[in-house]
């Protein structure tokens, strides 16, 4: 399997997105399968884009996680490729934050991804063979203001790729992150004009992202290329969080 590349049916990987219904998610669904891997992604409402398998669950209950990597299982063979996408934001000065508001955004965001990598991790270990890649978030590492349920349950996803990453790194398994900028989905879309001209003002780069660019990163650390890649934090995010 190498980057950017397609592939047959003989190294097809079985790939596993959670929150493949929109926005970033979709597209590393897409992608992968435009490769010619077999993908599946959860949804809890919406679709799944075409040619890949979709699995209705929600990531805060466990039931659901098993029962979706069951029917993986059953169609693609074990999942190889776990992106732990799914999540949500419920912002707020920190003040005002709700004991619900801090929990929600946790129990998906770090325990939602700790359980899908839990999940995936055992037939990965039999296989000797497997790539767990979390998306954090800039925010994560760079804090925000008004984000700080969602900013430590980004931060906490980095400790936990490290620590997956020193466990399983004798079993072929590694374990890596990938930490957006400001992307354009449903999840940017709800900040007004003046919030995205002061997100722009920062980022070298001067645009927002895409979904394709965390896509493609996603690709990377999934490919042969990034076999000696593991437990490393790859920011995508247009040098808004240089140095961090
Ligand atoms: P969207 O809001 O567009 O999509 C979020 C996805 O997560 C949806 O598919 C949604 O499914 C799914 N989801 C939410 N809660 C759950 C849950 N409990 N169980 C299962 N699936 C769930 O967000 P983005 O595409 O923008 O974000 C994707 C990831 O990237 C998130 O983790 C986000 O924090 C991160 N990120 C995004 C950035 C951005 O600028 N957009 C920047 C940095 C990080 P459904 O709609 O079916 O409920």
């Amino acid at each position: 399997m190498s980057s950017s590349e397609t592939v047959d049916a003989s190294t097809a990987r079985s790939v596993l997105v959670t929150g493949g219904s929109k926005g970033i998610g979709r597209a590393i669904a897409e992608s992968f399968a435009a490769a010619g891997h077999k993908v599946a992604a959860t949804y809890r409402s919406g679709g799944v884009p075409d040619g890949v398998l979709g699995v209705q669950c929600d990531v805060t209950d466990a039931e659901q996680v098993d029962a979706a990597f069951k029917q993986v299982e059953e169609a693609h063979g074990p999942v190889e490729v776990l992106i732990a996408n799914a999540g949500i934001t419920a912002d707020n000065l920190m003040m005002r934050i709700s004991d619900d508001d801090w929990s929600k955004v946790i129990e998906t965001n770090l325990t939602g991804s700790f359980r899908v990598a839990r999940r995936a991790a055992r037939p990965m270990t039999r296989a000797r063979w497997g790539r767990i890649i979390f998306i954090s978030s800039v925010v994560g590492l760079l804090g925000s203001a008004g984000q700080v349920n969602y900013a430590a349950s980004k931060s906490g996803l980095v400790g936990m790729a490290r620590s997956i990453a020193r466990e399983l790194g004798s079993r072929n398994i590694t374990a890596n992150v990938v930490a957006p900028g400001f992307i354009e989905t449903d999840m940017t879309a709800v900040l007004s004009e003046d919030q995205v001209k002061a997100y722009q003002a920062q980022i070298p780069l001067g645009r927002l992202g895409g979904v394709a660019d965390i896509a493609a990163a996603c690709e990377f650390l999934a490919s042969d290329a990034a076999a000696y890649v593991t437990g490393a934090v790859i920011p995508v995010d247009g040098g808004l969080g240089m140095g961090h």
